[in-house]
């Protein structure tokens, strides 16, 4: 629990810092953005094929700095959840096509085991979506040489009145000494990682009454995310009738 309360000082301070000066960042990036890309096409029309690779690791490295603006953010943000009954599903289908396009980059398989009849969920749509991009990137990530990324919907009989998504990655593990610390803004192993984005899911998924669980070994890692169902208890219906489990476990 205390380290619990550590973090979220920690997580507040940082959103305070970040209130106060992620806007002021992000408009002159625009800015310099929006230049850039005129540059780009001037260069274009002159054929300057040395000077236009400037402007590409240029505008490169903006999206960088935008990026680690944007989780700034929304790490920032203050609890304005649009909440809105869906099904889980729904939220993953939009994802996936993202998903698949950054796992063909890896040489990495994704299986997607949608489970219908859970029921649905009270949650904020693009935060969800912005969780389990985070999660699927980073399990991506973790598989450099190739392997599978399962996506499954599930629920479990300790856990009625809620339901959950798994991430499963054959990926390089995380050692016992790091799995204390990824939820920790700026942890990352990642030469280029900004290690925010674990502390981004992990603040959104507490502001949706759910939260997130990992495990990992020398195998892979599976982050779990529980999230509130619309019903509650109601849950109890379905592992009653019979929800199967997955061979994966
Ligand atoms: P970043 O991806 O920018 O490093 P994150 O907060 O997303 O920041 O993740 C923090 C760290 O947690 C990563 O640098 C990595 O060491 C570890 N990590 C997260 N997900 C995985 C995973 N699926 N497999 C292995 N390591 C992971
Ligand atoms: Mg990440």
């Amino acid at each position: 629990l205390e380290e619990q309360i550590r973090r979220s000082d920690r997580l507040k301070t940082i959103g305070q810092i970040a209130a106060g000066t992620a806007h002021e960042i992000r408009n002159p990036l625009t800015a310099i953005k929006g230049f850039m890309q005129l540059l780009n096409k001037t260069l274009t029309e002159r054929n300057m094929s040395k000077e236009k690779e400037f402007v590409r690791i240029v505008l490169s490295e903006l999206e960088r700095v935008n990026d680690l603006v944007s989780e700034f953010l929304l790490l920032s943000k203050p609890k304005e959840i649009k909440q809105v009954s869906m099904r889980i599903g729904r939220v993953l289908q939009e994802i996936l096509p993202m998903i698949r396009n950054e796992a063909m980059l890896y040489n990495v398989t994704v299986l997607y085991y949608p489970k219908p009849e859970l029921n649905s969920i009270v949650a904020d749509k693009e935060l969800l979506k912005q969780v389990f991009l985070n999660l699927g990137k980073n399990a991506i990530e973790a598989m450099n040489g190739g392997g599978t990324l399962i996506i499954r919907e599930c629920s479990h009989p300790d856990q009625l009145g809620k339901i959950a998504v798994e991430i499963s990655d054959t990926g390089t593990g995380i050692s016992a000494d790091a799995l204390e610390k990824v939820f920790d803004p700026f942890f990352t192993t990642k030469p280029q990682g900004t290690g925010l984005g674990l502390s981004v899911c992990q603040r959104i998924v507490h502001d949706l009454g759910g939260n997130i669980e990992v495990s990992s070994d020398e195998e892979g890692t599976r982050f779990t995310v529980w999230l509130p169902n619309a019903a509650g208890e109601s849950e109890k219906e379905i592992q009653a009738s019979g929800g199967e489990r997955s061979s994966y476990d």
